[in-house]
Order: C-alpha cells, then sequence, then structure tokens
C-alpha cells in the first residue's frame, strides 16, 4: 500500500517558494540539504503512510511521522494516508487523479484478493466434507452390503425355515433399499462435484431397465397405485446407462413417495436427436415456495426427505447437456419432463478413415508442438475427454496422445478408458504429464523432455510396426517372452504378439513387419508367408522368422 507525499516547491529557489517552504523546515533538515533534494524534485512533496509506518517519501528530509504533516493536504483510503503539497494547480489535479485512480485500483486488489482467500477458504472447507460426505458413504455400503446379503439367504432359506418372519423381512429389505439409494445419491454427488463425472457412451437397450421398473411398479402396487411406464423410439442407442436409470429411478421413487392415490405413468423416448424421459403423478404435488429450490442438494418437504434426489436428477442433466422441467399442483399431481441430446457412439467397424495419431489437447500451442512432431503421420485433433473419446472410437487411430489436463476428465482417466474398449485394444496411447504417474502399463512423457526424445519415442510407437505371430502351441508359447525381449533388444520397438489362428485380414494391413514364431513345419511357414504376399502388392511386409528345433531358437532371416 502506498502513501504519496508532495510538497509543491517549485518556487524553492526563489524567497518567496523559500519563505512559503519554511514550514517545511521545521523537521529540521539543514537547508543545503533540502535544497539539494528540492531541486531534484522540485514540485511536488509527497508521503505515504499505512497506518502509521512510512512507506514513501519523494524527498528526504520530509518527516517520517505523519503528525508532522501539518499544513499539507491529506488524502485517506482505508488504512493508507497520503500526505500532499503541490502549488501548482495542473500539477495538483494530475496528481489528484493518480492517486484516487492508484488508490481505486489497490482497493480493488485488496477486494480480490479477499474474495479469493475467501474462495480457496470456502473450497477447503467444500472439499473436505465432499472427501467426508464420500468416505462416510463408503464405510456405510459394506455393512449394509452385508445385510442385504444375509436378507437374501435368509430368505432363500440358508437360516432354516422363517416363513414366519417374511413381513419383517421385507421391511427390513426396504428401509436397506432405501438407506443403499440415499448412500449411492450421496455418492454420485460428490462424485460429481469434485472429480468430474465421465459420461460413458454405450449401446443402451430398453430392457436394461427392467429390473428398476419391475422394482417401482410392485412398489406402486403395494400402496394400490396404478403403474404405467413405457420406453418408445430407437434401440439400442447410445448413452450413459447408470446416469439415465439413476435419473429414473429418482423420478419414480420420488412419485411412489409423494402420491397416495391414482397413478404414475412415464415413457423414455429416443426419437431423432433427443431422448425424452418423462414422470408423471396424481400425487400430493410441491408446494409453490418449494418449487423454486426443488434442485437444489438437502432440499425437501414436510415429508424430511434427504433432499438429494432431484439435485442429483439435475446435475445429471446438466452434465449430459439436457434440459429439466416440471409443473406441479398441489393436490393433484406433478410431471417432470426432461430432453437430453443424443450423442452417437460411433461404431469401430462403420469407422472413417483409418488415422495414426489423435492428439487430446486443449491447450493451442501444445497442440501445434505435438502435430508438428507426428507430422509425417495422418492425425486428428480433439480439445476435450468426451471428444477424444469418441473420436478415439471413430477411428481407432496407432496412437492416442493426450495431456493431463483436460477440460472434463483427467488424461489418466481417459485412457483407463480407453484401454477397456475392445476397438482400441492396438492402439497406443501415451499420457504426457508435467510429474510422473504411476501407471505402468501407460507411456509417460514429462513435459519437459526434450522434444527430438519425444519425436524419436512417438516414431517408434508410430514406426515399423510388428507383430509377433506364434503358433498356439505350448512347446512354442514358452518362448514367447525370450523372444519379445530379443526383439525389443535388437530392433528397439514394442511388440504385438498374436496366436497364428487369431491373426485376420486387419492385421495384414495394420502391421507392417511379422515375426513368425512356429515350430520347424515348413508348411505352417508357407502359408502364412502366402498369406501375407496376398495382401501386400508393392510393399512387400518382411517376415522374420524363428524356426525352433529341439526347444532352442534360432535365427533364420
Ligand atoms: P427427497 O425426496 O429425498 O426429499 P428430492 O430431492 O427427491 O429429495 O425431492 C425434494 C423434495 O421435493 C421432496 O422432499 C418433496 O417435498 C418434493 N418432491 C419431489 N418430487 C415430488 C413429487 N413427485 N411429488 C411431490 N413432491 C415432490
Amino acid at each position: 500500500m502506498a502513501t504519496v507525499c508532495i510538497d509543491g516547491n517549485a518556487s524553492m529557489a526563489n524567497p518567496i517558494g523559500r519563505e512559503r517552504y519554511r514550514r517545511c523546515l521545521i523537521w529540521g533538515c539543514s537547508p543545503p540539504r533540502w535544497r539539494e533534494d528540492v531541486t531534484k524534485h522540485p514540485e511536488v512533496n509527497l508521503a505515504v503512510f499505512n497506518k502509521d509506518r512510512l512507506l514513501y517519501k519523494n524527498l528526504k528530509m520530509l518527516p517520517d511521522v505523519p503528525f508532522d504533516y501539518t499544513g499539507f493536504e491529506r488524502l485517506d483510503y482505508r488504512t493508507v494516508t497520503i500526505f500532499l503539497k503541490v502549488d501548482d494547480p495542473f500539477t495538483k489535479r494530475l496528481l489528484h487523479e493518480l492517486l484516487n485512480d492508484v488508490a481505486f485500483k489497490l482497493l480493488q486488489i485488496e477486494d480480490s484478493e479477499k474474495i479469493e482467500r475467501l474462495y480457496s477458504e470456502l473450497k477447503e472447507v467444500s472439499n473436505y466434507r465432499l472427501t467426508f460426505m464420500r468416505s462416510i458413504s463408503h464405510e456405510l455400503k459394506t455393512p449394509l452390503n452385508v445385510i442385504q446379503g444375509n436378507l437374501q439367504l435368509a430368505k432363500l432359506g440358508v437360516y432354516g425355515d422363517v416363513s414366519h418372519l417374511s413381513e419383517l423381512l421385507e421391511e427390513i429389505e426396504s428401509a436397506v433399499k432405501r438407506a443403499t439409494q440415499l448412500i449411492n445419491n450421496l455418492l454420485d454427488l460428490s462424485r460429481i462435484e469434485t472429480e468430474g463425472f465421465y459420461v460413458k457412451v454405450e449401446p443402451v437397450r430398453f430392457e436394461m431397465f427392467k429390473q428398476i421398473m419391475k422394482e417401482y411398479e410392485l412398489l406402486a402396487q403395494q400402496k394400490g397405485l396404478h403403474f404405467d411406464f413405457h420406453f418408445q423410439g430407437e434401440e439400442p442407442f447410445s448413452g450413459d446407462f447408470r446416469i439415465i436409470s439413476t435419473i429414473l429411478s429418482n423420478l419414480l421413487s420420488n412419485a411412489v413417495k409423494y402420491t397416495g392415490c391414482g397413478e404414475i405413468k412415464g415413457f423414455l423416448q429416443v426419437r431423432g436427436d433427443r431422448i425424452i424421459i418423462e414422470v408423471s403423478d396424481t400425487g400430493s404435488g410441491i408446494p409453490l415456495e418449494l418449487q423454486e429450490k426443488i434442485f437444489e442438494p438437502f432440499v425437501s418437504g414436510e415429508s424430511g426427505g434427504s433432499g438429494l434426489g432431484l439435485a442429483i436428477v439435475k446435475k445429471f442433466v446438466d452434465l449430459l447437456k439436457g434440459k429439466i422441467t416440471f409443473i406441479s399442483n398441489v393436490g393433484e399431481g406433478t410431471t417432470f419432463h426432461i430432453e437430453i441430446p443424443r450423442v452417437y457412439r460411433p461404431s469401430h467397424y462403420e469407422n472413417k478413415e483409418h488415422v495414426n495419431v489423435l492428439l487430446i489437447e486443449p491447450d493451442e500451442s501444445t497442440r501445434r508442438l505435438l502435430r508438428k512432431i507426428v507430422s509425417d503421420y495422418t492425425v486428428v485433433e480433439a480439445l476435450t475427454g468426451q471428444e477424444g473419446y469418441l473420436k478415439a472410437l471413430e477411428h481407432s487411430p496407432d496412437l492416442v496422445i493426450t495431456g493431463l489436463r483436460l477440460p472434463d476428465i483427467g488424461g489418466d482417466e481417459l485412457l483407463y478408458r480407453l484401454r477397456g474398449e475392445e476397438a482400441l485394444n492396438r492402439s497406443k496411447l501415451v499420457l504426457y504429464v508435467g510429474g510422473k504417474i504411476e501407471k505402468t502399463d501407460t507411456y509417460l512423457m514429462g513435459l519437459e523432455i526434450d522434444i527430438g526424445e519425444l519425436a524419436s519415442r512417438l516414431k517408434i510407437l508410430l514406426g515399423d510396426k510388428l507383430l509377433l505371430v506364434y503358433d498356439d502351441d505350448e512347446k512354442v508359447k514358452i518362448h514367447l517372452e525370450q523372444v519379445k525381449s530379443f526383439i525389443k533388444a535388437l530392433l528397439d520397438r514394442e511388440i504385438m504378439a498374436k496366436g497364428l489362428e487369431m491373426v485376420d485380414e486387419r492385421d495384414f494391413l495394420l502391421y507392417d513387419t511379422f515375426v513368425l514364431l512356429v515350430q520347424g513345419d515348413p508348411e505352417i511357414i508357407a502359408t502364412f508367408m502366402r498369406r501375407i504376399r496376398k495382401m501386400f502388392y508393392s510393399n512387400m511386409a518382411i517376415a522374420i522368422v524363428f524356426v525352433l528345433t529341439g526347444g532352442e531358437l534360432k535365427w533364420q532371416g
């Protein structure tokens, strides 16, 4: 914080100026000294204090304590005081404006610092709350699973005849189910709010919802409610089954909970570019004062529910970039309506052109750099995890390179999911990170590594693609690891291995070099060579053949 002290002594050199300045001499500077200072700063005398502490003075002779600044103009900005003496009106105005500006900026900085501090404190508290919520929920899940398991065993008669307890067991089971749903909701909420929830794009069939529908139909029937929910439109559709079924469960559970008589109906419709979900009931309706905050967590009506269900529904709908609306009249009922844009999961087999490299990186300059490194290859780019995931499925690239920090998901988490995709089981996945991550089967490249080294490492991954084809026979297979490490040492290439019977036409397109590991059967080798020749017209692949004789490996070339 700065204060400014100014004395307009432009005329210090003449007697009038000196006279005017005499007042300033009370702090005991000898005239030659101040004259020297004043010559350096002839127009302004200025001092800045924070509380009583001197921060700045433009002349050495100016006093060190605020009390001695009699006859100075005083400007106060919170804890900062500026003493100022200027004679020239133009300079005076200029300085005033400048000081006001500076003070205003300082206040802004102070405010934003305060807000930032408060924000980080809040974040810390919120993270603590979420971590606490998550760990407690996990802890509660285990005993609940034990109770649930034992209940099922009891119902199956493992603990003898318990038919006289059947009503009690049903009641316990439904309480356990309610508790489990509550805990799942808590877990979902904390996951959505912290690390982000990754939306899957998997084929979803209507029959996958059968279990949930059966459950709510039964609950409705137990309350004497008519239940009618149907599925319409195209299936399978692409979506995240767990998210959609959580949305449905929460809406249906509320409908059953808050309806005393009448009916519950709804539908899930997949048509064109959207998925529509609607759930209606003839229940109590949502009171007007509750309606505007119904999607906030822990907001519930008089029933004293947890107030989590609709908060999660809303968060999931937002995550799917959808919209949720409702109409509710007290005493008449409620209808929730959700529209979610449909995403298309590209099928690996109908994929677009095959590309060598998929680059997933939100930062433009990093992407440009990486693009240069792999400029010899065909490249597609993505800016987010979701876009990268879809493009990976679409193109099944030889190599996926992703940064660690993506806007929607961590790069490591994304690779973990891509690894689970069958369409990508031949793709190499590269994660470049600032620091080291302990993931054994992921290629790691530090962001600060030598770019030349990165280029050469990528080229190895992309370069001559080797496939070790082995005869699926125990005598041969024992040598597999040995051959792999031999090739690795010899050529410094990663190598994939595949049983002879499993090799298909795609492999012939994908790999440049085949290493054949077979028993010394010339017929097998010849057949294989014929297949390769048929596939490659000009760019003949080199086949290196290992022939096993008497358990010893021999290189044939
Ligand atoms: P919970 O049901 O556990 O309290 P929700 O977030 O699912 O939590 O719902 C919040 C509140 O909204 C409920 O307490 C209830 O008052 C009201 N509500 C939700 N759905 C309905 C419905 N279908 N009919 C009437 N009231 C509802």
